[in-house]
């Protein structure tokens, strides 16, 4: 047997009514906040992903999957949506007569890490992005987008965190002062922070190690660090936000894995996920379309992993199973009446009715048993008897009660 491979699974028809109703709920949402949905291949030059999201993060460090193809080039299975999303927007000429542009993508990514509860190497994302205000207004519908989903998810227990990382100067400031107090303290790091100290201090705020945890109890934080339109930014997001009864934790610490984030970063973690606790998460980020080669567009976005959704759901004990596989299940125990049987099986798919016939060539015995796993609210049974008179029985399998009917009046019933 060939299993799929380590950190990837299959998604099989006992689960898709779920993955169906969450994609459903996130169609529903994002047409009514006006996005719409981008496609972009699976596959994209290695240098979309290296030049944005940032050489000495994670993802590009150790997570891509990267090849070279038999052309020589380097080409990356998409560990995210935002920079493939951007490369789009500038190739397609999208942002071209300056409108906001809101767009929305659901599909596969890929990350190397090592795989467990909730963590994948080929997960699922749904993720919005709105493109073309530098206003704190889009950050807060970008979160209203985002807020409505989880309410109509039925997910209630979650933290919504946010931060701001200012702008550039801000960060810039802020970085001197934590570059200070990390060497300071570079004994007490662990080694992963003592390297980074280097290349990307910002990520030591982030990481999972106890040691470092202890050590950035006493890091300054940025808020201290916000000039007058950092600090204004973040205060009507906030404002906008609260106004709106949408709870959120400020969490000075918050600073999300990728190098193109500016101003708002936010994430939504549930306590019902154990570790790997974060279901979404996003941010401003106003540099990224010039870090492209395109012209400089503001634009700010969020993404949720779709797995995750799935487990905090399971844990609700909600199912969106359909009860009823089919709406009525043709029988037929005699090989040479299929043809009768297919017509009127068609005749009712066309009135969009879910119809089963047997094509196993069962007995009646087993072709009733099938029915009633099928759970079909209705059979109907065809033999030479009833044919001779132009009819077919039809059975209610809920009362049981069974009516001969004839064929041409099938079209007229209501069995919806
Ligand atoms: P990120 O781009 O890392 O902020 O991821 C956004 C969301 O995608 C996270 O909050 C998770 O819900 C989900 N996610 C990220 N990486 C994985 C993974 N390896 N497996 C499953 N879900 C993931």
């Amino acid at each position: 047997m060939i299993n799929t491979v380590r950190g990837t699974k299959d998604i099989i028809p006992a689960s898709i009514s779920d993955w169906q109703f969450v994609e459903n709920v996130f169609r529903n949402a994002s047409k009514i906040y006006g996005y719409k949905e981008l496609r972009t291949p699976i596959f994209e030059k290695t240098e979309v992903f290296s030049r944005s999201i940032g050489d000495d993060t994670d993802i590009v460090n150790k997570e891509m999957y990267t090849f070279t193809d038999k052309g020589g080039e380097s080409i990356t299975l998409r560990p995210e949506q935002t920079a493939a999303l951007v490369r789009a927007v500038i190739q397609n000429s999208l942002d071209r007569d300056g409108a906001n542009l809101r767009l929305f993508y659901i599909g596969p990514y890929f990350r190397y890490e090592r795989p467990q509860k909730g963590r994948l190497r080929q997960f699922h994302q749904y993720g919005a992005e709105s493109i073309g205000s530098p206003n704190p207004e889009a950050d807060v519908e970008i979160l209203l987008l985002a807020n409505k989903i989880i309410k109509e998810l039925g997910i209630k227990e979650y933290k919504l965190l946010i931060n701001t990382l200012g702008t550039e100067n801000s960060r810039k400031n802020y970085k001197t002062s934590l570059i200070s107090f990390l060497n300071d303290n570079k004994e007490l790091l662990s080694e992963e922070s003592k390297m980074r100290l280097d290349t990307n201090p910002l990520r030591v705020l982030d990481s999972k190690s106890e040691k470092d945890i202890e050590v950035m109890k006493n890091a300054p934080i940025i808020l201290d660090y916000l000039d007058e339109d950092s600090f204004n930014h973040f205060d009507t997001v906030k404002k906008l936000l609260t106004a709106e009864a949408v709870d959120f934790t400020i969490q000075p610490r918050l600073v999300r894995g990728l190098d193109y984030y500016c101003h708002t970063v936010f994430e939504f973690q549930s306590s019902a996920l154990g570790a790997q606790d974060a279901f979404g998460g996003g941010g401003r980020y106003d540099g990224l379309f010039a870090q492209l080669g395109g012209k400089p567009n503001p634009a700010v976005g969020f993404a949720m992993g779709i797995e995750r959704i799935l487990l905090i759901l399971e844990g609700l004990n909600v199912s969106h199973k359909d009860e009823n596989e089919c709406d009525i299940y043709v029988i037929c125990g005699n090989p040479d009446l299929s043809a009768k049987a297919n017509s009127i099986a068609e005749m009712l798919r066309n009135k969009n009715l879910r119809v089963i016939t047997d094509i196993n060539r069962r007995s009646m015995k087993s072709q009733f048993k099938e029915s009633n796993r099928f759970k079909a609210r209705y059979s109907i049974i065809v033999a030479e008897d009833e044919l001779t008179r132009n009819s077919v029985i039809l059975k209610n399998m809920l009362t049981t009660e069974q009516t001969e009917i004839e064929i041409s009046k099938i079209n007229e019933l209501d069995l919806n």
